[in-house]
């Protein structure tokens, strides 16, 4: 009895013991989707892991409510290529060719 005693208490130590700013950094992995404006035929930005928007060029996306819209022409994204990148310099990149 005192066994399962001491294995809770030790569990709830642990948690408190590891601050998030301690633990080891995961390998990064984004998942991205490529946003293209239909009317001005160009890649607006990147959605990054399903909700950071990332513009390739300043500007380039605005939000309307939850929308991302062409900061040009206030288009309507469409959803292009998509994958996973290792690092936020490979985001855009289907194997070794950028799109
Ligand atoms: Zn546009």
């Amino acid at each position: 009895m005192s066994v399962m005693t001491m294995r809770a208490s030790l569990a709830k130590a642990q948690t408190h013991a590891l601050p998030p700013t301690e633990q080891p950094q995961p390998r990064v992995r984004i998942s991205w989707l490529e946003l293209t404006c239909l009317p001005c035929g160009e890649v607006a930005g990147y959605l990054e892991d399903q909700r950071i928007v990332r513009p390739v060029f300043p500007g380039g996306i605005r939000l309307e409510g939850n929308r991302p819209r062409c900061g040009r022409c206030s288009g309507l994204l469409l959803a292009g290529n998509r994958g996973v990148a290792t690092s936020r310099d490979g985001i855009g990149w289907i194997g070794a060719e950028r799109r």
